[in-house]
């Protein structure tokens, strides 16, 4: 997989529905018929191999992301995939009882690089996000979702499946299992967070000739909120806020004309979703004072978010004895990252689980996490998919959910 959008510094770029992501996705299609799985699309791109033992049950769902950032790990979301086909494959090969047919899946566009929101292709399954308005959404350079998808053959007419359970495994990201010496982590919680769409409006003018009392200069509002994001954290315990500022675009970007409008995407997440609304809102305070500054005005145009919130704790309890079992460390971890797991679990019993990140690097060529955490992280996830799959979660015993991307 890492051969696909490799790059120089032995990392890869497969952003949603590039050509190095379709590439990818052909291959994983052609594994997963070459070794008997059904392979279904749907319309949103995401990429379903199932494996029907139990006819006409519900299914475990095991996967993640074939999709990257731009400049990125090769471990991040592919290791989920592969590690999911494989657990898939061995649970079904094997002879324990199963309640609940497998498939494993590779989620469309995770990342959000080059089209938000992130999460996509499971909050359209999950049905926070209507297809239609999916699909419809543009990159940068005003190429639709779409579009892109067609470009690589990537969309289909599944309309989706029942599902009693989803189980992910990912690279943590972090460095608390590195730094703790732990193989296992179990996602017990996720962090919340809000993804704010700013917009900065000036007005153009010359750089030179304007006088400096006239100027009304976004990219200067732009540097002075994208400081007011830093600063953010001063008010607060460490590690109790995370801020960045992550994208800017910039109009008309000349060297000889003072900025009209800059958008920004603002990140901001925190443990507690208190905290964070009270950090949002002193950053809604200094925005005031910056438009008065700078004299720009600066307009909130959209908000993506999602809620820190317990993973089901039977799934917690299921996989600890899997891993103790097995003879791994293990302990519980909060994913400050969002994950299609983060929508999952809204809807269905979730287990995630996490293998360590060396120096906790992610989002960069230099990711990495070594064979043998791979492998043992692999051994867990069979482990708890084989478990879930004959019915261990009591959880899902009630109804399965039906997921269909369509009409929502
Ligand atoms: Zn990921």
């Amino acid at each position: 997989m890492s051969t696909f959008g490799a790059t120089p510094g032995g990392g890869v770029e497969r952003q949603a529905a590039s050509v190095a992501d379709g590439e990818n996705r052909a291959w994983f299609t052609a594994w997963l018929v070459e070794n008997d799985f059904e392979v279904k699309v749907d319309a949103i791109g995401n990429i379903f191999g199932l494996i029907e033992t139990v006819p006409g049950a519900p299914y475990v769902v095991v996967g993640s992301h074939l999709d990257s950032q731009p400049l990125a790990g090769r471990f991040d979301g592919a290791y989920g995939v592969l590690a999911a086909a494989h657990a898939v494959r061995a649970v079904a090969a094997g002879d324990a009882p199963a309640r609940f047919n497998l498939a494993v899946v590779d989620w469309f566009n995770e990342e959000g690089s080059r089209f938000k929101p992130s999460m996509m292709g499971s909050a359209v399954l999950t049905g926070t996000l209507p297809v239609a308005k999916a699909l419809a959404t543009t990159d940068p350079a005003g190429t639709t979702v779409s579009e892109a998808l067609d470009a690589i053959d990537g969309r289909g007419n599944f309309a989706g499946l029942d599902v009693a359970a989803y189980l992910e495994i990912h690279v943590e990201q972090g460095r608390e299992l590195e730094d703790t010496g732990t193989t296992i982590g179990l996602v017990s919680t996720t962090w919340t967070a809000h993804k704010l769409e700013v917009v900065v409006t000036g007005e153009q003018s010359h750089t030179g000739a304007a006088r400096m009392v006239d100027r009304r200069d976004a990219l200067y509002g732009a540097a002075e909120l994208i400081v007011a994001v830093r600063r953010l954290i001063d008010g607060f315990e460490p590690e109790q806020l995370h801020t960045a500022v992550s994208e800017m675009y910039l109009d008309p970007n000349s060297p000889v004309a003072i900025a009209r409008e800059v958008r920004l995407l603002v990140d901001v997440r925190s443990p507690e979703r208190a905290l964070l609304e009270t950090a949002v809102a002193q950053l809604r305070e200094r925005m005031t004072e910056i438009e008065a500054v700078a004299k720009v005005e600066i307009e909130v145009r959209g908000l993506v978010e999602w809620s820190s919130g317990p993973f089901l704790e039977e799934g917690i309890l299921l996989a600890a004895a899997e891993a103790e079992r097995l003879g791994y460390t293990y302990r519980r971890s909060a994913t400050v990252a969002g994950h299609d797991a983060t929508n999952m679990k809204e809807v269905v019993p979730t287990v995630m689980l996490f293998v360590p990140s060396v120096d906790g690097i992610s989002h960069n060529e230099r990711e990495f996490t070594s064979d043998d955490d791979m492998v043992a992280g692999l051994d867990v996830l069979t482990a708890v998919v084989a478990r879930v799959a004959s019915g261990a979660l009591s959880a899902t015993d009630g109804d399965a959910i039906a997921m269909s991307v369509g009409d929502r």
